[in-house]
C-alpha cells in the first residue's frame, strides 16, 4: 500500500509518521517540503503531488489550527482547512484513493451536554469550526472513499500544549485559575495516530465505501480543563516535581473569566460509539494518555 501524507509536523502528522510506516510506502510531506509540493495552499501543487504519488490513502493532517487568529484572517484559515481538502478530495477522486481528514467537535455549537453524535446538526461559533465543517463537506461531495474523524483537545508530547503550559505555571504560581465550563476529552495524538493506521487498514482499496463517513475518536471520558489542570499538576506532584500550586490551588473560573477573539463551546463531548462498533476498538480513558505524556516529558 502507498500512503501520501500531508502536514507530518504537526502533533498528529508526527505521530502518523510512526504508525502509518508499517502499513506499506509511506511519503510523508510538509509545507516546506521540495521534491513534491506539500503546501496546501497550493492547491494546484497539491493535486499535482497526488497524481504524482499515486497513494492508495491521502491523509490529510495539515490545518489551519489557530483558532483566535482565525477570526480575523479567515481567508488564509479557509484556504487550508476548506479549499484544500476540496482538492484533495478532487484528487482523490480522480487516481481511485481513500483520502483521510480530521475534523474537530467545533463544528458543534456546543449547546447541552449530551455527547454529540456524528449525525447531529453542525452549528460552528466562529471561523476555525466554520472552515472545518467547510472542508467535511466538501470531501464528502468530491471523494465518496473518504473516512473523517473528528476529535477533540488534542495533545502530544512533541511541542507546545495545555498541559506543558500548566506545568510550567505550576512551578512558578501559588494558584491557577482555569476554565471550568468547557468539557470534552483531551486525545493524544499519538491515540488518534493509532486509531488512523487501524482504519487505513480497514480501508484498503477495494474495501467497502460502506465504512466511508465522518467518526468521533476522542479518549473515554470526560472532563473540564480545570479537570485536566488539577490532574496534571496532582500527577507532577505525586512524580515528585518542585511545584508551587497543590491540586487544591488550581481555581475554577467561567470561561468569561478569560476573553478570547473566538467563541468557544462549552460541550465539546463525543460520542465515540460509532467508530468503536464499526472498527472494533476501545478508546482508552483520557487520564491513561494523559500520564503517559506527562511521564515522558518531566
Ligand atoms: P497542529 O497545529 O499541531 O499541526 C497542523 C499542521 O498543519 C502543522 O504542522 C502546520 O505546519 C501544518 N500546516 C499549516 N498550514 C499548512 C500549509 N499551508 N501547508 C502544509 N501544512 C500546513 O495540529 P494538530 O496536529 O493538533 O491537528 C491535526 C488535525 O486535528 C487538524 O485537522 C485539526 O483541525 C484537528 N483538531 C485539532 C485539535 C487540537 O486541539 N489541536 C482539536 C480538534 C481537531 P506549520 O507548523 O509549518 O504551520
Amino acid at each position: 500500500m502507498k500512503i501520501l501524507l500531508f502536514g507530518k509536523n504537526g502533533q498528529v502528522g508526527w505521530e502518523l509518521q510512526r504508525s502509518l510506516a508499517p502499513l506499506g510506502d509511506l511519503v510523508a510531506l510538509d509545507r516546506h517540503s521540495t521534491d513534491l509540493c506539500g503546501d496546501l495552499a497550493n492547491l494546484g501543487g497539491i493535486s499535482d503531488t497526488v497524481r504524482q504519488v499515486r497513494p492508495d490513502v491521502i491523509v490529510n493532517a495539515a490545518a489551519y489550527t489557530a483558532v483566535d487568529k482565525a477570526e480575523s484572517d479567515a481567508a488564509n484559515a479557509h484556504a487550508i482547512n476548506a479549499a484544500a481538502p476540496g482538492a484533495l478530495a478532487e484528487a482523490a477522486k480522480a487516481t481511485g484513493a481513500w483520502l483521510v481528514h480530521y475534523s474537530t467537535d467545533y463544528v458543534f455549537d456546543g449547546s447541552g451536554s449530551k455527547p454529540w453524535e456524528e449525525g447531529d446538526p453542525t452549528g460552528p461559533l466562529g471561523v476555525y469550526g466554520r472552515t472545518k465543517l467547510e472542508g467535511e463537506q466538501r470531501i464528502a461531495a468530491q471523494c465518496a472513499n473518504h473516512l473523517i474523524l473528528r476529535t477533540s483537545w488534542v495533545y502530544a508530547a512533541r511541542g507546545g500544549n495545555f498541559a506543558k503550559t500548566m506545568l510550567r505555571l505550576a512551578r512558578e504560581r501559588d494558584r491557577l485559575t482555569v476554565i471550568n465550563d468547557q468539557f470534552g476529552a483531551p486525545t493524544g495524538a499519538d491515540l488518534l495516530a493509532d486509531v488512523t493506521a487501524h482504519m487505513v487498514r480497514s480501508a484498503l482499496p477495494g474495501a467497502s465505501d460502506r465504512i466511508a463517513g465522518i467518526y468521533h475518536v476522542a479518549a473515554a471520558g470526560e472532563t473540564s480543563w480545570h479537570g485536566y489542570a488539577r490532574f496534571v499538576v496532582d500527577c507532577a506532584s505525586k512524580a515528585g516535581l518542585p511545584l508551587k500550586t497543590s491540586p487544591d490551588t488550581v481555581d475554577p473560573v467561567p470561561t468569561t473569566a478569560f476573553p478570547t477573539p473566538a467563541v468557544r463551546p462549552h460541550n465539546s463531548r463525543l460520542n465515540t460509539a460509532k467508530l468503536q462498533g464499526c472498527f472494533d476498538l476501545k478508546l482508552p480513558a483520557w487520564q491513561q494518555g494523559v500520564a503517559r505524556m506527562l511521564a515522558e516529558i518531566t
